[in-house]
């Protein structure tokens, strides 16, 4: 059953996934079987998504959603649009969206989808046809029973309306069937800022009990989209000092902290790549490893840490994992020796199925929450997910990640031996 660690240039998020499940599994004696029946997807569907280009060319792109276990309840997650959004991708994706639903005690299972295409390369026209005809594609595998839909990488509220819009022509208005949506069309309050601001609680947590403050501390972010962007802004207004950013333009450094508020408005809002922000030094993307941080958090692409690239020299005391799968297992392995604790993604950036969940709960039971009631609740399941992580790594003498998985592992082989059928 083990696979070996292997290390490779850029490893896939399934390469990665996979070879973290063996430790974890292990460590509560998971029987082959079950390791089996955890390993394997429920169903991976590959679909073609033609559309007419804006100069009148007939483009066909390759879409998939992959519903890796549903066994703790309907399958859910992100679409991503990305040229490596490819059946492996997608899988890792998903079965790391079982995973983390199961540490956060959500009744989900996990489930992911995406389109290999160049997303910034497409008109707002070209997006919304992509999007239509990828959902009606695969109209067929979900709803709020089956599988439900969230934002990913370069997708947004917007992809998401015109999902649900698809979804509803189809079978009926159903807002329960599609997560991450516009306030007005059944979206949650506090859902679009969800995974920063769960990412920020984990980090509070932790720095309460490990004694690294936030205050005052310096903090460094590749990716400054959806997650990035607004733990940047959490994390100024609690006092830290952003000291570099990265998107995939490049990045931006200012020893003395950049004006994240600013910043936001120019990237986020406004879209604008922030190596043109017109303060700061330009960094070429990469040199955003070298600068040395107390917070080191990837909030982009999987695969970012690897032993060639950096894990031997990143300086920092934490790395944040907010984008999922940023670490191979060989550099995990390394910033171990090296003593830099790494908080793992599926707890770190659960904050955004957190919140989908509350979304589609109001969506079942036609009663919006408030904004209050939503971030109180979120705080209270990042805590819980921390708490019990912290305490199976700290009694057991595992890395998070281990003890993470190992929790997850458990809930999903209970809820599999429960439900049999196999
Ligand atoms: P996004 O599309 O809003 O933003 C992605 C950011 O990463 C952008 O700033 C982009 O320019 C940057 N980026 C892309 N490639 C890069 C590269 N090579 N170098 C530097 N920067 C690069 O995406 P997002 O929703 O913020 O997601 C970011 C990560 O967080 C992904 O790994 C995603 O799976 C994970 N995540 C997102 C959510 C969510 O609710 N959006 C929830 C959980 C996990």
């Amino acid at each position: 059953m083990s696979s070996p660690v292997i290390e490779r240039e850029r490893l896939s998020t399934q390469l990665i996934v996979e070879n973290q499940f063996d430790v974890a599994a292990k460590l509560i004696g998971l029987e082959d079987s079950m390791q089996l029946l955890l390993k394997t997807p429920f169903r991976t569907v590959s679909v073609e998504v033609p559309i007419r280009m804006d100069d009148g060319r007939l483009e066909v792109f390759r879409g998939y959603r992959v519903q890796h276990n549903g066994a703790r309840g309907p399958c859910k997650g992100g679409v991503r649009y990305h040229p490596e959004a490819d059946e492996e991708e997608i899988l890792g994706l998903a079965t790391t969206m079982t995973w983390k639903t199961a540490l956060l005690n959500i009744p989900f299972g996990g489930a992911k989808g995406g389109v290999q295409v160049m997303a910034r390369a497409l008109s707002s026209r070209e997006l919304e046809a992509i999007t239509r005809q990828y959902t009606r594609r695969i109209a067929l595998l979900l709803g709020p029973y089956r599988d439900i839909p969230a934002p990913d990488m370069n997708t947004n509220q917007q992809v998401m309306a015109w999902m649900l819009d698809e979804y509803s022509a189809k079978y009926g208005y159903t807002p329960a069937a599609v997560t991450g949506k516009p306030v007005a069309l059944g979206g949650s309050l506090g859902r679009e800022e969800a995974t920063g601001r769960g990412v920020m609680h984990i980090m509070q947590d932790y720095s309460r009990d490990y004694g690294v403050p936030i205050k005052d501390s310096r903090v460094v972010i590749q990716g400054f989209g959806n997650v990035g962007a607004h733990l940047g802004l959490f994390l100024h207004e609690l006092g830290a000092k952003v000291v570099a950013v990265a998107d995939v333009y490049g990045g931006l450094h200012d020893d003395n902290g950049l004006d994240i508020p600013a910043l936001f408005e120019h990237a986020y809002h406004q879209r604008h790549p922030v190596g043109e922000f017109g303060r700061g030094d330009i960094l070429q993307n990469d040199d955003i490893w070298k600068i040395s941080c107390d917070w080191l958090v990837p909030a982009a692409l999987g695969s970012v840490i690897t032993k060639e690239k950096n894990a031997n020299t990143i300086d920092c005391k934490v790395i944040v994992e907010a984008a999922n799968s940023p670490t191979t297992p060989i550099a995990d392995k390394i910033l171990d020796a090296r003593g830099i604790q790494v908080l793992p993604d599926f707890l770190v950036n659960a904050g955004g199925v957190v919140v989908s969940y509350f979304e589609w709960t109001q969506n079942l039971q036609q009663e919006p929450w408030t904004l209050e009631q939503v971030n109180t609740e979120l705080r209270a399941k990042m805590t819980e997910g921390y708490d019990i992580v912290h305490k199976l790594a700290e009694d057991k003498g595992v890395p998070w990640r281990t003890a993470a998985l190992a929790i997850a592992l458990q809930r999903v082989a209970d809820a599999e031996a429960l439900r049999g059928g196999w």
